[in-house]
């Protein structure tokens, strides 16, 4: 029997009227209409020549379309890599190069420059698919014979790569198995009562695990309708509030929507359920937001290599600042960084975990692979975390953004909470930059209100009976934002190659 993902998303399809995406532009999807415009495009793709165990790039511009492909991909047996649209040809050619691809699909302004590139790279199956249904691959949709067969596909054959941001060396292509895909997808329907009666707002881009898969995954293999919208717009989120019940996004949307002079238990009225995950949510967000709404935004953890690893109860205390408990058949630890060796309660260490979502590998990199598994088969996140009291984990930070001040260890999350707790702060990033006394510096930039008259003295003097003296900031910085990508995950390197030269001047 085959475990193909594809029949899963089938099996569990309510009926064919029921609309699974809502989009505007007359480009709507019932669930019936979804299958067989992938069935379609699986045509499309099989008669361009993929076949199982092929690789699909698509830089693509989100639109239905590209959930249409992702079950094509599914279907043909292939695994979909999808490319942020953002990247530039110098970028582009570094994923097609690594990767090989049967086919790569673009927006249809890049052909030209796409198809030259990839036939540098001996590449020559470039389409291209627009927003509005154009492009020579909508063309080939539009025109396709019979649906194929669904390609028999084994629990652990690869249904998707998707390639790490890596702001440190080259991006690694995290391969993702059907299987780690389907049972990720299912524990997150039981744990957050997705149900047919749902209905998703969904603005987050489908580049990205978070759009492509907890979002869309557990939408629709639980049956529910997705309101997809291009990108975030708090206009339209607000619009779709009353007739959606659930939003997933990143911890900016919540930053902006609660700013947002509509927002109110009567606009909130109609949801049931707020969740944020990418990065970590600022707890006065998560303060607000539960004055204005009512709701307790649920925040959960997780990173592409991983899909999902742990939430916040939806019964129960969903706790500011807390990624909450390991999902249902994924086993978690914090440990120590160099043994492995599991750390008591309250220690800060490495997080680890593993279970059937955790990833194959690094595409074409098995040293890397094998470096970033410990000898008893848990992967090693790179994130720092400690479990509290009650057995919540909390996110620390990266270990890369580690600090090592005069020998201690500083952990950036402590300091900006402290920071962001001081009246007129927006939010901060804590880095460390090189220093000849200490060898790094910790050093705070920080974001405050429009209003506020606070200098570098005044939050170091707020901090003084805090922290003690080796956490304190040496310098504190200001800037008007911090600098994000587009999943909201502010970018400390950029901030530390910003000011890179500050201790030595
Ligand atoms: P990505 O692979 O792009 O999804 O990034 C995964 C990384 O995002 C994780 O390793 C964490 O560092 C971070 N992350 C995701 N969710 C959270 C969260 N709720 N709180 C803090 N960090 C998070």
């Amino acid at each position: 029997m085959s475990d193909n993902l594809f029949d899963l998303f089938l099996d569990r399809a309510p009926r064919r009227e029921k609309l699974a995406l809502d989009a505007s532009g007359g480009l709507s999807l019932t669930y019936g209409e979804l299958f067989a415009r992938a069935g379609q495009a699986a045509r499309a793709l099989v008669d361009l020549g993929v076949e199982p165990g092929d690789r699909v790039a698509a830089q693509i511009d989100k639109s239905p379309d590209a959930i249409v492909l992702l079950l094509a991909c599914l279907k043909a047996g292939a695994a979909l890599l999808p490319l942020n649209a953002a990247y530039t040809l110098a970028e582009l050619e570094y994923f097609l190069g690594d990767s090989a691809p049967a086919v790569t699909l673009c927006r249809p302004a890049a052909l030209a420059a796409t198809r030259e590139l990839a036939a540098k790279l001996g590449l020559h199956c470039v389409e291209s698919l627009g927003v509005a249904r154009d492009g020579t691959f909508a063309e080939l949709i539009a025109s396709a014979g019979a649906t194929p067969e669904t390609a028999s596909r084994a629990a652990d054959d690869l249904a998707a790569i998707l390639y790490t941001s890596g702001t440190t060396g080259r991006s690694k292509g995290a391969m993702l198995t059907h299987d780690n895909l389907g049972s990720n997808a299912l524990a997150l329907i039981d744990l957050w009562r997705f149900g047919a009666d749902d209905t998703l707002i969904h603005a987050l881009p489908v580049f990205h695990t978070h759009g492509l898969f907890v979002a869309s995954n557990v939408a629709l293999l639980a049956g529910a309708t997705i309101i997809f919208q291009p990108r975030f717009d708090a206009e339209a989120i607000m619009a779709a509030l009353p007739r959606a019940s659930v939003l997933m996004g990143v911890p900016t949307f919540y930053t902006r929507l609660v700013e947002h002079p509509d927002l109110t238990r009567a606009a909130c009225a109609h949801m049931r359920l707020f969740v944020s995950g990418s990065a970590p949510l600022l707890a006065d967000t998560h303060a607000q937001w539960r004055e204005k709404t009512g709701h307790a935004i649920l925040e959960r953890y997780g990173m592409t290599e991983t899909n999902m690893i742990a939430s916040n109860p939806y019964e129960g205390e969903r706790r500011p600042g807390a990624v909450g408990f390991a999902l249902p058949g994924v086993s978690l630890r914090v440990a120590d960084a160099e043994s492995g060796a599991p750390l008591a309660k309250g220690e800060v260490g490495v997080v680890e975990v593993k279970g059937s979502n955790v990833f194959k590998g690094y595409w074409r990199m098995p040293e890397k692979t094998a470096s970033e598994f410990r000898a008893d088969g848990f992967f090693i996140t790179g994130d720092l975390g400690r479990f509290d009291a009650d057995g919540y984990l909390h996110i620390v930070g990266r270990a890369k953004d580690l600090i090592i001040s005069g020998g201690f260890n500083v952990y950036p999350k402590e300091i900006e909470n402290e920071i962001d707790a001081i009246d007129g702060v927006v939010e901060s990033a804590v880095i460390g930059l090189p220093h000849r006394d200490f060898g790094e510096g910790v050093t705070a930039v920080v974001v405050t209100r429009a209003s506020a008259r606070l200098d570098e003295a005044t939050i170091l003097a707020a901090l003084e009976a805090r922290l003690a003296k080796y956490k304190q900031p040496k310098r504190v910085l200001f800037a008007a934002d911090l600098p994000r990508n587009a999943m909201g995950k502010v970018q400390k390197a950029t901030l530390r190659a910003e000011h890179q030269a500050l201790y030595s001047a």
